[in-house]
C-alpha cells in the first residue's frame, strides 16, 4: 500500500528482460556499460543496480558520486565510468569508489591532474574526442592544437589513460555512421599519439549500438534500452516505469463554464471532471496540460486543464463508470493500452527522458516484478 497521491512503479523484471535482450543482440566481443546516471534515469539506482549485479554486468556508467556510492553499496565490484567531465572536488570526493573519469579537454586535463596530485595517485581516464562533432567536451583530432593536446596527455604521470571515447549528437543512422567512421580513424590517431597503448574505444549509445553495428567498437554505453525507452529491437524492449495516481474527486459541471486556471478549457457540453492529485510540482510538466491523455480502467481520457502545482483535471464524461479511488496511469500500461514515450514526446515536444527522469526522482518509487508471457524471442 502506498499513501502517496502519485507514485512510480519500477518493473525490475523489465530491466532484467531488456538487459538480456540487448546482450543477446550484441553477442560476444563487445563490452556493455550499463548507464545509471540521473539515479538510473529516475528508476532508482537502489532498485536497478541489484538487477545488474545479479546478472554480472561488469561495467556501469554514472555521473554523480551519489550513484557511484549506491552501486558500490549494492555490491558492484566492476569498472565504473563517469560519463561527463567531473569537477576536481568530485574526483577527490569520489576517490573511494574507484571511478574512471571522462577527460573533457585540455583545461579539464589540468583539473584532473591536479586532483591526482592531491590524491597522490594517478586517476584512470577516458579521453573524449570530438570525432562526432558534438563539440561538448571532446578534443579535436583534426587540428594541430588538438593533436598536441592529446600527445601532451601521454606524459602526465597523474593520468592513467585507459580509453578513448566520443558521444553522438543525433539519433540518425547516417549521422551515426559518419561519426563512427571518423571516430574509427581519429581514435587510431589518438592512440598512436598516446603511445600506442591498448585502449578501449567507445562511442555508442542505445540508438547507435542497436542501429549501426559499426559504431560498437570495444564497448557500448547503454541507458535508454535498459529502461525500455527505445522502439528498437522490434519493440521487444519493455518500459520499466509506470507513473500512477488515483481519482481523488469527481464533479459535474454545466456546458458553457470554464475549467482550471486561465479559464483555458471551455465545457462544450455538460461534463464530468476528475481531479488527479498530481501536478507540475510532481514533474508532470505544464507542456502536457490540455494535450496529454491518461488511462483510467484501461481507457484514454484527456487532460483538459493547464495543470496546477499538485492537481490536474481529466474529462471523464465518456468513461461513466469512473469512481473516486480508481487507478490512473499517467505513463505506462494499463489494461490493453499504454501511454508511451512516443505519446509523451508528441504532446510535450520534449524527449520523454526529460520528463520521466523527474517523475522518478520527485515521486515515491516502488519496485514490482511483472511477469509477462511472451512468445520466445528467436
Ligand atoms: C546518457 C549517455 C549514454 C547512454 O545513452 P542512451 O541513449 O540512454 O543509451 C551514453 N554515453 C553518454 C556519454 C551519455 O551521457
Amino acid at each position: 500500500m502506498t499513501t502517496a497521491a502519485g507514485w512510480v512503479e519500477i518493473d525490475t523484471g523489465a530491466i532484467a528482460h531488456n538487459l538480456d535482450l540487448v546482450r543477446t543482440h550484441l553477442g560476444e566481443g563487445v563490452a556493455l556499460c550499463a548507464v545509471l546516471k540521473a539515479d538510473a534515469y529516475g528508476h532508482g539506482v537502489d532498485l536497478v543496480a541489484p538487477v545488474l549485479v545479479a546478472r554480472r554486468v561488469e561495467r556501469l556508467g554514472i555521473t554523480g558520486n551519489v550513484e557511484a556510492r549506491a552501486v558500490r553499496d549494492a555490491g558492484f565490484t566492476g569498472r565504473l565510468l563517469r560519463l561527463r567531465p567531473a569537477l576536481a572536488d568530485e574526483i577527490l570526493d569520489g576517490a573511494a569508489y574507484d571511478i574512471e573519469e571522462w577527460l573533457g579537454g585540455r583545461e579539464h586535463a589540468e583539473a584532473v591532474t591536479d586532483a591526482a596530485s592531491r590524491l597522490g595517485r594517478p586517476v584512470r581516464v577516458h579521453v573524449s574526442l570530438n570525432s562526432t562533432g558534438l563539440s561538448r567536451d571532446g578534443i579535436p583530432v583534426d587540428t594541430g592544437v588538438g593533436r598536441a593536446t592529446i600527445a601532451s596527455l601521454a606524459g602526465r604521470t597523474g593520468l592513467d589513460i585507459v580509453g578513448v571515447a566520443a558521444h553522438f549528437p543525433r539519433e540518425d543512422a547516417v549521422d551515426v555512421e559518419r561519426g563512427a567512421a571518423v571516430f574509427g580513424r581519429e581514435s587510431a590517431v589518438a592512440i598512436e599519439l598516446l603511445g600506442n597503448r591498448r585502449l578501449d574505444r567507445h562511442c555508442a549509445t542505445t540508438y547507435a549500438a542497436l542501429s549501426v553495428p559499426a559504431s560498437r567498437f570495444d564497448m557500448v554505453r547503454i541507458g535508454a534500452a535498459l529502461y525500455g525507452d527505445s522502439p528498437l529491437l522490434d519493440g521487444a524492449l519493455r518500459p520499466a516505469m509506470r507513473v500512477l495516481s488515483r481519482v481523488a474527486a469527481l464533479n459535474d459541471y454545466a456546458a458553457g463554464g470554464t475549467a482550471g486556471y486561465d479559464r483555458a478549457y471551455t465545457l462544450q457540453r455538460d461534463a464530468r471532471l476528475a481531479v488527479i492529485p498530481v501536478g507540475y510540482a510532481d514533474g508532470y510538466h505544464r507542456a502536457l496540460g490540455q494535450r496529454a491523455e491518461v488511462l483510467i480502467g484501461g481507457r484514454r481520457a484527456p487532460v483538459v486543464d493547464r495543470l496546477a502545482m499538485n492537481t490536474l483535471l481529466v474529462d471523464v464524461s465518456d468513461l461513466p463508470r469512473t469512481r473516486v479511488g480508481d487507478e490512473v496511469v499517467l505513463y505506462g500500461t494499463q489494461g490493453g493500452d499504454a501511454i508511451t514515450s512516443a505519446d509523451i514526446e508528441r504532446v510535450s515536444g520534449q524527449i520523454a527522458a526529460d520528463l520521466y527522469t523527474a517523475w522518478g526522482r520527485l515521486l515515491p518509487r516502488r519496485a514490482v516484478e511483472v511477469t509477462v508471457r511472451t512468445a520466445s524471442i528467436g
